[in-house]
């Protein structure tokens, strides 16, 4: 009798099927499945559309990242502003008022040492507005033609995490990593051709500022008989972050040399020298090699602050994801209520500034004290475990090796 079956949805008997999946009530053939994954996949991109009525002020925007990031009060309160102006900007134009005012998008620089948040920035703005997000390491990138991926690959990454969808990729956020590679290697462009920078600075400024663009959907060159899909970006909100190592001695002299003259020295007394980034201008850019045009297509700056004790302190047990948050759910979930004496805390903050891995290596050094801890317990739990210092100390002088190459 198996023999017959057919399916409920198409009624198509299973001699010509490829596969039926038998229920208790009657049968589905595999076309039907995949059409029925459709209509979900369909429904919830609908759901996800971006409305104007539920799209958080920037207050609600800052309040939202402060759970999640330490500090940087300047960056979160920029970014939290270009968000908001960026989506009204967009229902601006889907109500059909291209033709009045014309705003203008604002893409955002973000400059800070690594390990300070601004990746992590990003990604808390873009889990908040539901918009696919897609992180990009400008590094890999070079002039097309040459070894290395062009720039178009970078929309192909955000079209992969829209689920190729195009109208939900080509309002999405795309947040391009260590911008400040592609900085101009020389002050003399024309001495050797620089591949890796104007060139790619060049292409870059096409996304940038709204443009159609034929992008690879698989990305690469690996698959040269892939169709190209046109991507518009003139709606995609472009975050960049850079280091810039360096940067401080060119805002220093831009500032001594600002100075000179009459109140010159009232004016040098304000300046703190200790955190020289919180004066970045776009002239600084320029003079670290990015070309004018780049730093006109990118009207937000805004840097990002060293991360000192205190705060590295707060990143281990504040944001609502911290990283002890973790382990103490890792264990309980073993029905271990786990607890770290404070000393501990301080120690793992000393240990991290003195390997110099700032907030990245938080996470490696608890990970370092615990791993002994986490093979064990399973197998022999107990109702509350503390860790202590001298415990600490004891896993951590084990692992210290590692922990010293563990950096990025
Ligand atoms: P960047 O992009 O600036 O190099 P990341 O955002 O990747 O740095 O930060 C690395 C890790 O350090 C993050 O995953 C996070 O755990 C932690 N971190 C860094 N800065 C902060 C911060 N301001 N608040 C909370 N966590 C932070």
């Amino acid at each position: 009798m198996d023999k017959f079956k057919k399916c409920s949805f198409c009624g198509r008997s299973n001699r010509d099927v490829r596969l039926m999946i038998t229920g208790l009530e009657g049968c589905i053939c595999d076309d039907c499945v995949r059409n029925a994954n459709q209509v979900i996949l369909e429904n919830t991109k609908s759901q996800n559309k971006f409305s104007m009525t539920d799209l958080p002020k920037p207050r609600e925007i800052k309040a939202y990242l402060d759970q999640y990031v330490i500090g940087q009060d300047a960056a979160k309160t920029a970014m939290s502003v270009a968000v908001y102006n960026h989506y009204k900007r967009l229902q601006h134009e889907s109500e059909g008022k291209e033709n009045d005012v014309e705003i203008e998008k604002s893409n955002i620089i973000m400059v800070g040492s690594t390990g300070t948040g601004k990746t992590l920035l990003a990604r808390t703005i873009a889990k908040m507005l539901v918009v696919p997000f897609t992180i990009v390491d400008a590094t890999v990138l070079t002039e097309a033609g040459y070894v290395g991926e062009d720039v178009e690959s970078i929309l192909s990454r955000l079209l992969q995490e829209a689920n190729y969808d195009t109208k939900q990729a080509e309002r999405g956020i795309v947040f391009i990593d260590e911008i400040d590679k592609i900085a101009r290697k020389s002050d003399n462009p024309s001495i050797t051709r620089d591949v890796s920078g104007e060139g790619v600075q060049q292409g870059l400024l096409k996304l940038l500022e709204g443009a159609k663009v034929n992008v690879p959907p698989y990305g690469g060159r690996k698959h040269p008989e892939q169709p190209f899909i046109e991507v518009d970006t003139r709606n995609i909100l472009f975050i960049c972050g850079g280091a810039f190592d360096g940067i401080e001695k060119r805002i220093a002299q831009r500032l001594n040399t600002h100075v000179v003259g009459y109140g010159a020295v009232e004016h040098t007394a304000k300046i703190d020298k200790n955190n020289l980034m919180q004066y970045i201008a776009p002239m600084d850019l320029k003079s670290f090699g990015l070309i004018p045009e780049i730093i006109g297509r990118l009207p937000v700056l805004t840097h990002l602050e060293p991360l000192d004790r205190e705060a590295l302190r707060n990143i281990l047990t504040e944001p609502k994801n911290s990283i002890i948050k973790q382990y103490v759910r890792l264990f309980e979930l073993d029905g271990i209520q786990l607890e770290f004496s404070p000393e501990v805390l301080d120690y793992i903050v000393d240990k991290s500034i003195e390997y110099r891995l700032g907030a990245r290596g938080l996470r490696s050094i608890v990970e370092a004290i615990m791993m002994e801890k986490m093979y064990e317990s399973p197998s022999a739990p107990v109702a509350h475990l503390t860790i202590d210092l001298e415990y600490a100390k004891q896993q951590l002088e084990k692992a210290g090796g590692k922990i010293m190459n563990s950096g990025d």
